[in-house]
C-alpha cells in the first residue's frame, strides 16, 4: 500500500483509509482502520449499490454506514487463495467479529478430495476472531502483508 494514497476514513476517522483512484471519478475506499469499504458508485438509491447489497448477508446490510457524502460503507470481504479469508460473523450489528481464516496448502493426500487445480484450503480450525477496530490484525493474521515467496 502506498502511503500517499492513505486518507482519513469518513466512517471511523482513522488515517489508514486506502484510496484507490481508478479514473473517471471512480474511487474505491478501503479502510484498514475499521475494515469497511465503499466506492463512488455506492451512493444512496444507486442501482450499483442495490446490486451489491442484494448478494450480501443480512448482517452486512445491518452494518451499512452512510457517510456525509452519501457513500454507503460495508464490511470488506477478503478472499485470497494462498492467504485466506476475512469475513464477518455475529448475532447483530452490535455483536459481531471479523473471522480471519488462513489458507493451508493441501497435502498430497488431501488433493485427491479437492478439485484438480486446488492447492489451498481454508483452514477453519485455525480461524481467529478479531474486533472491528482490529481489522488490520486480522489481515496480518492471514499474512496479507507478507510478500509471496514464489
Ligand atoms: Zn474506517
Amino acid at each position: 500500500m502506498q502511503k500517499d494514497n492513505l486518507g482519513i476514513c469518513s466512517r471511523c476517522g482513522s488515517d489508514a483509509c486506502y484510496e484507490n483512484n481508478l479514473g473517471a471519478d471512480y474511487k474505491v475506499y478501503m479502510c484498514y482502520g475499521c475494515g469497511f469499504t465503499t466506492n463512488t458508485l455506492m451512493t444512496e438509491d444507486s442501482e450499483f449499490l442495490e446490486e451489491q447489497l442484494e448478494v450480501l448477508p443480512e448482517l452486512y446490510k445491518d452494518l451499512v454506514y452512510i457517510d456525509d457524502n452519501g457513500l454507503n460503507w460495508v464490511p470488506s470481504t477478503i478472499n485470497v487463495e494462498n492467504k485466506g479469508m476475512i469475513f464477518i460473523q455475529g448475532k447483530s450489528a452490535e455483536d459481531w467479529n471479523w473471522v480471519a481464516c488462513p489458507a493451508k496448502e493441501l497435502t498430497e493426500e488431501e488433493k485427491a478430495n479437492f478439485p484438480e487445480d486446488a492447492t489451498y484450503k481454508m483452514d477453519m480450525k485455525n480461524a481467529s476472531y478479531f474486533k472491528e477496530r482490529d481489522f488490520i490484525e486480522a489481515m496480518d493474521y492471514i499474512g496479507m502483508f507478507e510478500v509471496n515467496e514464489q
